[in-house]
């Protein structure tokens, strides 16, 4: 694969960004390394001309740039995920540095995955849920007491380390083709809707509040990063268990215990 061939599996992903400018300023940030994808989740103001005024000679991205109304749809084909955070967040993700983030991420895309790196508001920065479909966080090592840049500077910050991690000799090897494509972002989170669904059928939360757990599971998947037969397994799996739960509901509900109960089989794979 050719650098701007590598360089294209990845996107700047900006979410519920604030200001127009921070967007434009982004825009060229990632044109001067080589980057042009830029994908707006729910930006507070876009398009707007002071976006067009700091990207200069990089309008080209912002007229590319694709909007979003989830974050979801800003992820849509990636596999591999970056989430940029200043504050250690309650996700508990391994953290890296932008040096290890970036081989990590070069080494996604040698692979031919798509990449993604998200960057969070400028006030709030990435939410629990958002940091929640990545794959490890990436925190710019700034002091303790003033920690957090500017996000457009943040980006400036990620897309040089991706640049130097291009240029150098060390491109990683790629590693045997894997034989099934890994899940992307949608089929993840079709995943755990349906995890979800199940451990309500199954009645695992048993009153609890579901959010602390069902972060743990997603980090245990986002860790293992399943390819989609994997996940067609895990669906098959899934499906059988709210099936056993509707019978024993049916069952307990009445004396006669599967009779009259339809039931449609699930098929695994
Ligand atoms: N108060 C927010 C800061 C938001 S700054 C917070 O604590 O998260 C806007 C965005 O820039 C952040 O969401 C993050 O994506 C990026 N950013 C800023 N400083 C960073 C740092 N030190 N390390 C990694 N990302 C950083």
């Amino acid at each position: 694969m050719n650098a701007s061939d590598l360089a294209s599996l990845f996107r700047f992903v900006l979410v519920r960004t604030s200001h127009p400018g921070n967007i434009g300023s982004a825009a060229r940030a990632i044109r001067t390394m080589g980057f042009t994808r830029l994908e707006l989740v729910a930006p507070q103001r876009f398009p707007d001309r002071e976006a067009d005024a700091l990207a200069a000679n990089a309008v080209q991205v912002l007229a590319e740039a694709g909007v979003h109304g989830t974050l979801v749809d800003g992820l849509a084909g990636t596999s591999f995920a970056l989430g940029l955070s200043a504050r250690r967040r309650g996700v508990n993700l391994p953290e890296l540095s932008p040096r290890e983030g970036a081989t990590q991420a070069l080494a996604a895309a040698a692979r031919g995955e798509h990449v993604a790196l998200l960057f969070g508001n400028e006030r709030t920065g990435l939410e629990n849920e958002e940091l929640a479909t990545c794959h490890a966080m990436v925190r710019i090592p700034s002091v303790e007491d003033f920690s957090s840049l500017n996000l457009a500077q943040a980006v400036q910050v990620m897309a040089y380390e991706l640049r130097l991690a291009m240029l150098g000799d060390a491109l990683p090897e790629p590693p045997p083709e894997r034989d099934e494509p890994p899940a992307d972002a949608a089929q993840m989170e079709r995943f755990y809707t349906h995890l979800g669904e199940t451990l309500d059928d199954i009645d695992f939360h048993k009153g609890r509040e579901p959010t602390t757990i069902m972060l743990r599971l997603r980090k245990l998947f986002q860790r293992v990063q399943p390819d989609q037969r994997e996940l067609r397994v895990l669906h098959g799996i899934l499906a059988d268990a709210q099936r056993m739960a509707m019978l024993a509901r049916a069952a307990s509900a009445s004396p006669r215990p599967t009779q009259g109960v339809q039931v449609n089989q699930a098929e695994p794979d």
